[in-house]
């Protein structure tokens, strides 16, 4: 089975290297060809989608967001009848337009964002939110089993993504909550690290608190989920609630998100809204 996999950054580098240890035949291209060469021990550097597509049995996205996959499936131009695992996070209209270019291509198209960040991606243990035609599953398989510990089939393509909404929804809400109370134990004078400690062990406790709090705490912000790709995401669930659903939380997420970005951080990991809670200058 040879797979082209379009997209070598923090993702989906190591994801394209644990599809090629798995044994499948992998060629990458990345529109900045330095993040894809150090792939060159496992797998081919192409030098463009098309040269990466060409001959594929599955075509893998793992861009930053809808347009950037759009533009690098039309370059790619899969062959009729390639398999498509579109595993960016790109929301509920793009997913649709993609899905549509895919059906004029011949192509068959699978929905599948993941859950999980870096060091999941690294370890093979992100989980596959998959939505598509049950005949794509057998083909599909040993590349999702490559990169993650589960996957959810969820039904006709776009449940993946609706899902994938879902959860960064939640997402969102710990990393901003988390930088609120912390902010907040600054601004009355207490340690912030007392926020921490006090939700330790018990049933406010979230693993995510400490993960992202500790680098709030440190003031480094290393990217694991980079604040521009997480100011895209809090937009998508933003626009996908539309007038139906309230979603304050997503959005007072993505004003400290967009502060930010704007104040040049948007490459530092999302934990660096802390900057924007507190006012940082
Ligand atoms: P990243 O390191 O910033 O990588 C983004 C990739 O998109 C790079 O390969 C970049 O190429 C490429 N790209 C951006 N604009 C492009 C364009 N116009 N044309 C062609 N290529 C373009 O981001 P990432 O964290 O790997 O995220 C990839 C996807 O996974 C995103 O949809 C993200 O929301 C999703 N995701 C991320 C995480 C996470 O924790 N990081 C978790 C789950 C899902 P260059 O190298 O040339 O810039």
């Amino acid at each position: 089975m040879s797979v082209a996999f379009l997209g070598t950054g923090i993702m989906g580098a190591p994801m394209a290297a644990n599809i090629a240890k798995a044994g499948l035949d992998v060629r990458v291209w990345n529109r900045t060809r330095a993040k894809a060469e150090p792939l060159a021990d496992v797998a081919t550097v192409a030098d463009s989608a098309a040269a990466a597509a060409e001959g594929a049995d599955i075509l893998v996205t793992m861009l930053a967001d809808g347009p950037a996959v759009a533009s690098a499936f039309e370059a790619a131009s899969p062959a009729s009848g390639t398999l498509w695992l579109q595993m960016s996070t790109v929301g509920l209209d793009w997913s649709d337009r993609l899905a549509a270019a895919a059906e004029k291509a011949g192509v068959v198209f699978v929905d599948a964002p993941v859950l999980g960040t870096r060091t999941p991606a690294e370890q093979a243990q992100l989980q596959v939110l998959a939505s598509g035609p049950e005949e794509a599953r057998p083909a599909a398989t040993p590349v999702f089993d490559a990169v993650a510990v589960k996957t959810q089939w969820l039904g006709p393509a776009g449940q993946g993504s609706r899902l994938k909404l879902v959860v960064n929804a939640w997402v969102l809400a710990l990393t901003n909550g988390t930088a609120e109370s912390l902010g907040l134990a600054r601004g009355l004078g207490l340690d912030p690290a007392l926020f921490l400690e006090t939700i330790k062990g018990g049933g406010l406790d979230v693993g995510y608190a400490h993960v992202k709090g500790g680098a709030m705490l440190s003031g480094e912000y290393p990217p694991a989920f980079p604040a521009g790709l997480a100011a895209k995401d809090a937009r998508l669930v933003v626009e996908a609630a539309g007038e139906d659903v309230d979603v304050a939380g997503a959005k007072a997420a993505l004003a400290h998100l967009e502060a930010t970005v704007e104040a040049g951080h948007g490459e530092e990991d999302m934990a660096a809204l802390y900057r924007a809670v507190i006012k940082e200058r």
